[in-house]
């Protein structure tokens, strides 16, 4: 399917870095859209248009890029927003998940009384490579009893097919890069 004019114009301020942070890896650097106000509003503009029917009740960032984007949609959605951070940010007692990267782990961790049981969560991050860091965050929002509304998503990389470790889950993104 081709792209529509939006999208293409979302496409074209995301700039791509090669090498960075270390040699093979083609960095999608958003600051380059998040600078331009047209771009920044038509972006969350379409990714609230997916959720504008739904009930959503809190919008959850991922440390650090998913702290842009949601609190941004959960205005937009009449939504709280929590954030899911790395370890030792947080003051108040924490459900903590720890997860496998290419090399070593990661931990990612949140407020027990962010969430209540029951509540419709809605999970957002800047990108979705391998799918690990969702993998993980959704682990976390179980763990207090959240209902998993979509996870959604700036940027895809398709070809690391990580919306396959989510069969169950609505999976949406705006720019798909194959
Ligand atoms: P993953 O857990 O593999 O889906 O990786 C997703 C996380 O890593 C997101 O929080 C992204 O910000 C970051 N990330 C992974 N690959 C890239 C990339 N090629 N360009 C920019 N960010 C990336």
């Amino acid at each position: 399917m081709s792209d529509s004019a939006n999208i293409t114009a979302l496409k074209a301020l995301v700039r791509t870095v090669p090498d960075f942070p270390k040699p093979g890896i083609l960095f999608y650097d958003i600051t380059t859209l998040l600078k331009d106000r047209t771009g920044f509003a038509m972006l969350i503009d379409e990714l609230a248009a997916h959720y504008l029917e739904r009930k959503i009740d809190l919008v959850l960032g991922i440390e650090a890029r998913g702290f842009i984007f949601g609190p941004a949609l959960a205005y937009r959605l009449n939504a709280g927003f929590v954030p899911v951070r790395k370890p030792r940010k947080l003051p108040a007692p924490v459900a903590r998940v720890t997860y496998d990267l290419e090399y070593g782990s990661d931990t990612l961790e949140i407020h027990r009384d962010a969430i209540q049981p029951g509540q419709r969560v809605l999970l957002v991050d800047d990108l979705l490579a391998t799918g690990g860091t969702m993998e993980a965050t959704i682990k976390l929002v179980e763990e207090l009893g959240g209902r998993i509304a979509g996870l959604a998503f700036a940027v895809e990389l398709d070809f690391l097919r990580g919306r396959e470790r989510f069969p169950n889950h609505d999976v949406f993104s705006l720019l798909h890069y194959d």
